[in-house]
């Protein structure tokens, strides 16, 4: 049993279109793949799709349909992973919508600083990049090095330019955590803190984790690309403590991260327990 519970596809910051992150999932060998796209659910549709429609390369393959939240705790940009919710409950439909409208008037606003920094990027570049998805920062940082502002996207997330609190970084809406597994939970889903260790300035403390657990939350992201084993370690004991279930998933963005689908995955029995705790949707399996 091999499960992946966080992908990205062009829905939102990933590079390749959820039939594709699909294909990739199943050709890594994946028995089950969440996508997790942030703030919409826009890629559930066609990643279904390649499962109903798709031929043999995808046979078995089980898609968990999920969503990355973005959510704000004390000021700092937290994420998190909601599973199996109803996507038609009003409530969390209109704060994702919120969230969304949002994204792009803030990137708007990223891009106008980065103008008055004279880094040559315009919005209409922002804008082609995006195409349809869900705009974010890699897609300004795609836009930068085309322009030569940097060498590469990820040399766009400075201090210099868009990282948190870099000089033309600008902040989004984004939801009290509190409130948004209070929101998942309501749309019959179920809430896993993402990467709470994998911030180079900063990360989510016990305190908070125990926190987010009695509000609710379901699970914790230990196994993720940017935690590190002594992480992992401490996070595990921490799951073991609050009754949390310990996930784990690539973030895998396509060639933004050198596609790496599979290169995490959830035990077993953690997929188990968090499927049975969600009964907003279930889990779609190729035939
Ligand atoms: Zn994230
Ligand atoms: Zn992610």
């Amino acid at each position: 049993m091999r499960a992946d519970l966080h992908t990205h596809s062009d829905a939102s910051d990933g590079t390749d279109p959820p039939a594709d992150v699909m294909r990739r999932a199943a050709l890594a060998g994946l028995d089950a793949v969440a996508l997790t796209d942030h703030d919409t659910v826009a890629g559930h549709e066609q990643a279904r799709r390649a499962l109903n429609e798709g031929d043999g390369e995808v046979r078995g393959l089980t898609l968990v349909p999920g969503m990355e939240l973005s959510c704000r705790l004390d000021g700092r940009s937290v994420h998190l992973l909601a599973y199996l919710f109803d996507p038609d409950h009003p409530e969390l439909a209109e704060q994702t919508r919120r969230i969304r409208e949002d994204r792009v008037l803030r990137a708007r606003a990223m891009v106008r600083r980065l103008a008055d920094l004279g880094a040559a990027v315009t919005w209409d570049q922002v804008a082609a990049i995006a195409g349809t998805a869900v705009v974010g920062r890699p897609h300004i940082a795609r836009a930068m090095a085309a322009s030569g502002v940097v060498a590469t996207p990820a040399d766009a997330f400075s201090s210099e330019w868009i990282a948190d609190g870099g000089r033309a970084y600008v902040a989004k809406y984004a939801l009290d955590p509190t409130r948004a597994i209070g929101l998942v939970r309501a749309a019959g889903g179920v809430a896993v803190l993402a990467h709470p260790r994998a911030g180079r300035t900063w990360s989510v403390s016990d305190q908070q984790i125990a926190a987010l657990t009695a509000a609710g939350l379901a699970g914790v992201e230990v196994f993720h690309p940017d935690q590190s084993s002594a992480q992992r370690a401490g996070l595990l004991g921490l799951t073991r403590d609050l009754g949390l279930v310990a996930t784990g998933g690539s973030d895998d963005h396509g060639s933004l991260t050198g596609h790496r689908i599979g290169c995490e995955t959830t035990a077993a029995g953690a997929y188990e327990a968090l499927l049975a705790q969600a009964t907003g949707a279930r889990p779609i399996r190729s035939g």
